[in-house]
């Protein structure tokens, strides 16, 4: 059987399209093979860091990133406002801000962050604790005991019933300003107790000393979001524990001259 003429013709002009496109695949291929950096997928995690903990720890407290801009890099995350007003908890796309009498606001998109770290959670592993912690160092040997690795850093979304929970926060401060240490030193703590809320926060590995603080770094907001703050001890009766492992972390580096000019040789060990 022979092929009608306009038939054969079409197939030779869909062969010659296909060409360039075999080609295009055929570079596509290569370049992926040659390429160092994973291809984003869905569950790739990209958290976003602006400025550096020892940035803070010397005082560096005017942001110049706008939360407007940081909702875009992320839906989770912690971080502080600009004269370090207050402890800021992101968690399902809302940003709130926990300030030094213990209340929690949504924090207004103007506003700017001097150090905050955010990224898109995705839950890759999920663990239930039905043992209570009956403090902080269980909590961390308990989460610890999950990790694959000690070489990445975590997000951690803990959803729980706490029997106590002790936060702080951090009054705002006006230039010219002192170190983070003298900071905390007038910090405002609250202690609770029977509360439901979430702890939002990352575990940072030890190569990162330089950017940020080794270990876990969580913030609390409670369901009702009427308080919140920088978790420093608690007991849990029961929770859920979501994790995320992040596949990359991206720097943004503070353009202002207290940024560029600080000498970070001297900043507080
Ligand atoms: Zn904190």
């Amino acid at each position: 059987m022979t092929l009608p003429s306009t038939r054969i013709q079409s197939m030779r002009v869909a062969s010659r399209n296909l060409l360039p496109i075999f080609l295009a695949c055929l570079m596509a291929g290569l370049l992926g093979c040659a390429s160092v950096a994973p291809a984003p997928t869905k569950t790739y995690s990209a958290m976003t860091q602006v400025s550096t903990y020892p940035a803070l720890d010397i005082g560096l407290y005017a942001g110049d990133v706008t939360y407007a801009q940081l909702e875009q890099a992320g839906d989770f995350g912690i971080g502080t406002f600009n004269d370090i007003d207050g402890e800021m908890i992101a968690l399902d796309g809302k940003f709130y801000q926990a300030k030094a009498d213990g209340s929690v606001h949504l924090a207004d998109k103007t506003m700017k962050a001097p150090f905050a770290m955010v990224h898109f959670f995705q839950s890759k592993q999920q663990m239930v604790l039905k043992e209570p912690q009956h403090n902080y160092d269980q909590l961390k040997t308990t989460l610890s005991q999950q990790l694959p690795s000690a070489n990445r850093p975590y997000a951690f979304r803990i959803a729980g019933v706490f029997a106590y929970l002790k936060i702080r926060s951090v009054p705002k401060q006006n230039e010219p300003y002192p170190p983070l240490k003298e900071v905390i030193a007038r910090q405002a703590i609250f202690e609770l107790r029977h509360i439901k809320g979430t702890l939002v926060g990352y575990w940072m590995p030890q190569y990162l000393a330089g950017l940020n603080v080794p270990g876990y770094h969580l913030h609390f907001v409670a369901d009702d979001k009427r308080i919140g703050g920088h978790m420093l001890d608690c007991s849990l009766t029961a929770a859920t524990v979501d994790i995320d492992h992040l596949d990359s972390l991206k720097l943004l580096i503070p353009p202002s001259a207290a940024f560029q000019s600080v000498d970070f040789t001297r900043a507080p060990k």
